[in-house]
């Protein structure tokens, strides 16, 4: 089970209803943040989210809406008794950002960081962390600048047969771990194979884009998502508006979720210049109907 926290819904300046972005996404007690706008400590807070639990940050691009928040969430995690790497990815020009954030007040560091900044081509997906049970894949998108969509898949899994199991005359707890862990056991003189009790399915896949105006490789990047992410900082009659400052509308958010053939969209990024997102939302659902629009510390389980 994989939940994700959205931490913020406003583009550019939080609002008193909507903080800038953030997204924490919590899988098997592992903690990850996709972007991290000023107040996301906050923000957290509220949610009941222990900051402590974070272990890598995924930033999308250097709009001060999205990474204005990771240095005073350094210096809070680094006066608890944090004792791993945090790991904080970025597009290119991460380390140089990262260096002045780092010295941009007085404190004292505390924390060992890793920073990873990829260097993607356009089109290709690019693999940035691979672990035993999950991996995260990002994408260059279209922004002002370097800005990158990131793609969290669940590794597919075996789960037991719980039935088959039992039809074996297979009750002791340790030898169904071995068989789930691909080892054979034998039962009673009887050899029992992994395959006998054992079956795969498929993980779950989440992708969350950064800041961008509509291309090919959003829907690249969401293909058969069980949850999208996306901004839609205008309303359709803002298009032109959208293009110029390469941002996406709710309507085109829901084409990219509609081709991608994902099973949710969220919309976010919202301009503040809309007090209501029901036009945006009405707009979307009318292309692709399972979409909801973001609103603070809301929950989603996937
Ligand atoms: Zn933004
Ligand atoms: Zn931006």
């Amino acid at each position: 089970m994989v939940e994700v926290t959205i931490l913020g819904t406003s583009s550019m300046v939080p609002t008193k209803d909507r903080n800038v972005q953030a997204f924490y996404l919590e899988f098997e007690g592992e903690g990850m943040l996709f972007d991290c706008g000023e107040g996301t400590q906050r923000q957290m807070n509220i949610a009941g989210i222990s900051r402590g639990k974070v272990r890598r940050i995924f930033i999308t691009h250097w709009h001060g809406d999205h990474v204005a928040g990771i240095i005073g969430l350094i210096q809070t995690i680094g006066n608890s008794n944090y004792t791993d790497t945090l790991h904080i990815y970025g597009p290119p020009g991460t380390k140089e950002h990262m260096f002045h954030m780092m010295n941009a007040t007085i404190f004292e560091n505390k924390v060992d960081i890793d920073v990873h900044e990829v260097h993607p081509r356009f089109g290709e997906e690019f693999l940035v962390v691979d672990s035993e049970k999950y991996k995260v894949t990002c994408i260059p998108l279209d922004h002002s600048v370097p800005s990158l969509g990131y793609a969290w898949y669940e590794k597919e899994r075996t789960r037991v047969d719980m039935a088959a199991c039992k039809r074996l005359g297979l009750t002791e707890g340790p030898l169904i771990g071995k068989l789930s862990r691909g080892q054979p056991v034998t039962l009673e003189g009887k050899a029992i194979k992994p395959e006998d009790v054992t079956y795969r399915t498929a993980g779950k896949k989440i992708a969350i884009f950064g800041d961008t105006q509509p291309v090919p490789e959003l829907i690249q990047l969401a293909r058969d998502a069980d949850l999208v992410i996306c901004e839609a900082t205008y309303n359709s009659d803002l298009e032109d508006k959208a293009a110029e400052f390469k941002h996406m509308t709710g309507a085109q958010a829901a084409m990219v979720a509609q081709r991608a053939e994902a099973r949710k969209l969220i919309l976010t990024h919202f301009s503040q210049r809309y007090l209501s997102v029901e036009q945006t939302l009405d707009e979307a659902r009318a292309v692709f109907p399972n979409t909801e629009a973001a609103f603070d510390l809301m929950k989603i389980t996937v």
